[in-house]
């Protein structure tokens, strides 16, 4: 029993203050400002809700160390601590000699990060998304998903001298091996993908890539990428994915300079 209670006080202490826990607790504290615990951990989430809800906004300067110290009961090591794991978060900036100031902007509205996100940056997020759709599509994909692929590719293949009916399905293409992931978010996150794809700044790409020629090389790459999930090669899927991907990042790359 001794030796038991002597390695879970070890435990404890080597948590610093027992963390983890200290944290959740502070996360399921309602947003008001009074501090819920002392340790770092519990007072960066405390500071990371008053940001997140507002009550400072990007550029307001946060307290001195020397007064939130005081406010929270807490060392100014564990104040430097917590503004450390903060900043880590890119929720606030510290300037040495001028302070420490909010940088979070807020979640921006669906609106505004299609406004924001370009061609390219949408891309970089299918190159680090698609890859893996494709494996989780050969692990779980069922005949059905596998149909929708097919009936997607179909109409890519009758759409090569119209590119916005090429657009279009291969929206739903892409799509369609989202869905035979099987996973929710997947799902979700690729509806964002698709409704940033519809914006204007796409729009003009598409009239300078987009010749049959193109369409067509397009297309043996989706007829390609649908055999390798078909016959459940997840590495070759992937791959093809990824220089599909990168093909198009080329075009538009070419398509900016024009
Ligand atoms: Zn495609």
């Amino acid at each position: 029993m001794k030796t038991e209670r002597v390695r879970l006080n070890t435990a404890r202490d080597a948590n610093g203050n027992g963390g983890d826990v200290a944290t959740l607790a502070a996360e399921r504290q309602p947003p008001d400002l009074t501090p819920s615990g002392r340790g770092s951990g519990a007072i960066a989430a405390h500071l990371r809700r008053a940001i997140m809800n507002g009550v400072y906004t990007s550029g307001d300067q946060l307290p001195p160390e020397r007064e939130i110290a005081r406010k929270f009961g807490a060392s100014r090591t564990t104040i430097r601590n917590a503004l450390h794991m903060l900043e880590e978060q890119q929720l606030i900036s510290r300037k040495i000699g001028s302070g420490t100031f909010v940088k979070y902007v807020g979640a921006r509205g669906d609106e505004e990060i299609a406004e924001v996100t370009s061609p390219l940056e949408l891309i970089e997020v299918r190159l680090a998304l698609e890859p893996h759709i494709v494996r989780l599509a050969v692990l779980h994909g069922t005949a059905r998903d596998m149909r929708a692929v097919v009936e997607a590719l179909g109409e890519l293949e009758a759409s090569e001298a119209d590119h916005e009916h090429f657009s279009q399905w291969d929206q739903r293409f892409h799509m369609a091996m989202a869905l035979a992931t099987h996973n929710p978010l997947i799902v979700s996150i690729y509806r964002r993908i698709n409704d940033i794809r519809g914006h204007a700044q796409w729009n003009k790409m598409k009239d300078k890539i987009l010749m049959p020629a193109r369409i067509a090389e397009y297309n043996v790459e989706h007829r390609a990428i649908f055999e390798a999930v078909n016959r459940r090669d997840a590495d070759a899927a992937a791959q093809l994915i990824t220089s599909h991907l990168m093909e198009a990042r080329q075009d538009l790359l070419g398509a900016q300079s024009m």
